[in-house]
This record gives C-alpha cells, sequence and structure tokens, in this order.
C-alpha cells in the first residue's frame, strides 16, 4: 500500500476560512470582533517567530487583539497581574501565554490565573480536567488539529479501532490519548519506558507520534493500511525538518500519512483561531 498524503497545509486552509465566516457573523451579531491577546515575555527567536505567525494568522481570519510584548526581566508577579488584566477584560475572548518563559518565570501560576474560558491554548488546569471529564471546552490546539486530520481521513468515530500515542507530554501525547478515548479508541499510551515499543506500534490501527526524535518510528512498526500522525519536528543533520516518523519507508505500509513539515503543523494555529472564536460565541451565549 501506498500511503494517501493528509495534508495539513490544506486542511489548516479549509479551518482557517471557517473561522473566517464564524468571525464575520459573530462580528456583525454582536458588533465587535472576537478577541485573541498574546503575551510574550523576553526575546526567544523562536517564540518571537511563532507569535508573528499567530498575528498574522489572526488578522487574517477577521480576528481582532494585540501581542503584549514584556521584558525577559519581568516579575513574577507583574506578569501575572497583567493576566488577570486581560482576564477583565470584556472585549478580550482569547488569551494566550506564549511557552516557554524566560529563566526565572513559572507558567504553572500565570496558567492557573488565567480565566478558563479565555485558555485558547487549552492548557489551564481547568481545561485539562474537562477534557479529562468529556466535558466542552477548550481543547489544546495541536491535539485539536491532529483530531481534524483523522477526519479528514475518514475517521470520526475510532470505535473498535486501536491507537496508540508515543509521548505522554502535558500539552501533546496526554490531551490527544484523551480525544482519541473520547472518539471511543482502545487507546495505548507509550512513553520512553515502554518495552517492545515497535510491536505495541504495529498493532495500531492509528499512530500518533509526539516524541520529538528524527525518524523514530520504522515501516516494521507500521501495521499495513495505519493511519499516521506525525506531531514531531526535529531538525535534521542536514538542517532540514523531519517528523518522529521515517516517512517515505513508513508510507509504504499506512494509509493515511502526515508529512512533515505540512501536517500537523499548520493545524495547529488554525485550531487557535477556532478556539478563539468558539470562546467568543460561547462568552456571548452565556450572557444571553
Ligand atoms: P516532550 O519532550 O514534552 O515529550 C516527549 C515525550 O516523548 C515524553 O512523554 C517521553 O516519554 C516520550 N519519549 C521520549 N523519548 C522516547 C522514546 N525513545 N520512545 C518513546 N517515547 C519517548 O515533547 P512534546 O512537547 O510532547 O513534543 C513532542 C514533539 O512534538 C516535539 O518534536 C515537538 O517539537 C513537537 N510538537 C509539535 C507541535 C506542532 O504544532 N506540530 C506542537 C507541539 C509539539
Amino acid at each position: 500500500m501506498t500511503a494517501q498524503v493528509l495534508d495539513g497545509k490544506a486542511i489548516a486552509a479549509v479551518v482557517r476560512g471557517e473561522v473566517k465566516e464564524r468571525a464575520e457573523a459573530f462580528a456583525a451579531k454582536y458588533g465587535r470582533r472576537a478577541g485573541l491577546h498574546v503575551v510574550l515575555v523576553g526575546d526567544d527567536p523562536a517564540s518571537q517567530v511563532y507569535v508573528r505567525n499567530k498575528e498574522m494568522a489572526a488578522g487574517k481570519a477577521g480576528l481582532a487583539g494585540q501581542v503584549h510584548r514584556l521584558p525577559a526581566d519581568t516579575s513574577q508577579a507583574e506578569l501575572e497581574a497583567l493576566v488577570e488584566k486581560l482576564n477583565a477584560d470584556p472585549a478580550i475572548d482569547g488569551i494566550l501565554v506564549q511557552l516557554p518563559l524566560p529563566a526565572g518565570l513559572d507558567a504553572q501560576p500565570v496558567l492557573d490565573r488565567l480565566a478558563p474560558e479565555k485558555d485558547v491554548d487549552g492548557l489551564t488546569p481547568m481545561s485539562a480536567g474537562l477534557l479529562l471529564d468529556g466535558r466542552p471546552g477548550l481543547r489544546p490546539c495541536t491535539p485539536s488539529g491532529c483530531m481534524r486530520l483523522l477526519r479528514e481521513a475518514g475517521l470520526d468515530d475510532l470505535s473498535g479501532k486501536r491507537a496508540i500515542v508515543i509521548g505522554r507530554s502535558l500539552l501533546v501525547g496526554k490531551p490527544i490519548a484523551l480525544m482519541l478515548l473520547a472518539k471511543n479508541a482502545t487507546v495505548t499510551m507509550a512513553h520512553s519506558r515502554t518495552a517492545n515499543l515497535a510491536e505495541e506500534c504495529a498493532r495500531a490501527d492509528i499512530v500518533v507520534a509526539a516524541v520529538g526524535r528524527a525518524e523514530l518510528v520504522k515501516r516494521e512498526w507500521i501495521r499495513e493500511g495505519a493511519v499516521v500522525i506525525d506531531v514531531g519536528i526535529n531538525r535534521g543533520d542536514d538542517g532540514k525538518l523531519v517528523g518522529d516518523v521515517a516517512y517515505a519507508e513508513c508510507a509504504e505500509r499506512a494509509s493515511w500519512i502526515t508529512p512533515v513539515p505540512g501536517g500537523v503543523g499548520p493545524m495547529t494555529i488554525a485550531m487557535l483561531l477556532d478556539n478563539t472564536v468558539a470562546a467568543a460565541e460561547r462568552r456571548e451565549a452565556a450572557k444571553a
């Protein structure tokens, strides 16, 4: 079998188009634009690029908003005070604190303060709890993007399917596993201490790799016809980006596979925009 490519770039463009339509309808109905505010502390070059991309995408999708750029020597109290201020501003629907924070700042108390209804990154303990409980809430963006990709591959109800998630981070692995479970998959969570990872993986109908190890997942790990979602972003020896999956050889066995770049990556920002417009709609509906 040769896999069909799950084209994240194209699917993200569809999601961004949907968001734009909803954002325009929201603005027409409520007389204001849905607002996304991003907090960026310090001058980490990668974070600056990510934030600029989010800013541009938000503008194109018809969202209002602002980036709050704070110096690296911002105190914990100043950062938490800004989050409280954004929480209290009725024109702001989504707040995202770009991580990682510079050394000396602790992300957890900042996230603990963030209003759950504005948590468009889906990373607060409340959002995590709602996901665990299967209740509506704002879900983390990269895992949501993976689920949307699966839907595009024709996999919505996962009853009877075996899924494996490799990686157990709070940002990616754990939430994806819970989302797959919510769609009725039988889920294995694998990680750095898992024994016989290749055999575990070879049983799965759906493989999600979120590890951060270049081309860890090999051809023999992939069951014929499996769907492969590669979250990993690694810089190869030649400077090129590669995923956690050995793409060419695994594509010979999979039915669907995401490339790196151009797979999960573009979905993350699209789902952030989707979360922002959803948060705005939900906040206005709660007032009615
Ligand atoms: P992390 O370092 O927090 O977690 C990695 C996980 O992989 C850990 O749970 C660990 O147990 C597991 N692991 C490590 N080595 C392993 C091995 N040899 N075998 C099996 N499991 C192993 O990383 P993260 O934040 O979850 O990110 C994972 C990857 O996804 C990274 O490459 C990151 O750059 C990428 N990522 C991509 C996006 C995107 O938008 N596409 C978003 C977030 C993260």
